[in-house]
C-alpha cells in the first residue's frame, strides 16, 4: 500500500485540512468528504454535483463559525445514521427535513 491510500474496509480518516482546521480553530472553508458530499445532496442543500461548487454553495449557507462543527456533525451523521447504502431513516433526527429517494424509511 503506498503512501495516501488506504484499505477499503477500513474507516476513512478525516481530511486532514479539517483536523488543522480544528487544531487551529480556523475554517477557510466547509470541507466536503464523502460524508457531507451525500448528506447536503440528500437534504438538498447544495445546487450543484461538483464538489468545489458544493462547498461554495455550503459556504453561503452555513455562517463561518460553524463550518467546522458542521463538518464534522455531517461526517459523524454519516457514519452512523446516513449510511451509503443503507440509511437508517427510521432514527434519522433530520428525517422530516429529508425528501431524499435514497430513505429507507418515511415519517411523510
Ligand atoms: S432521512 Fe435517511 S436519507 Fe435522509 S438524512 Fe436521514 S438517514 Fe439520510
Amino acid at each position: 500500500m503506498r503512501r495516501g491510500e488506504s484499505h477499503a474496509n477500513s474507516e476513512p480518516r478525516l481530511p486532514f485540512s479539517l483536523n488543522l482546521s480544528a487544531w487551529y480553530h480556523h475554517a477557510s472553508g466547509v470541507v466536503v468528504d464523502t460524508h457531507v458530499l451525500r448528506l447536503s445532496r440528500r437534504l438538498e442543500l447544495p445546487t450543484n454535483e461538483d464538489p468545489v461548487k458544493v462547498e461554495r454553495d455550503l459556504m453561503s449557507l452555513i455562517p463561518q463559525d460553524r463550518w467546522i462543527d458542521f463538518a464534522h456533525q455531517l461526517i459523524h451523521h454519516g457514519r452512523q445514521i446516513c449510511d451509503a447504502r443503507k440509511p437508517k431513516c427510521a432514527d434519522c433526527s433530520l428525517e422530516t427535513l429529508c425528501n431524499s429517494g435514497d430513505k429507507t424509511w418515511s415519517s411523510h
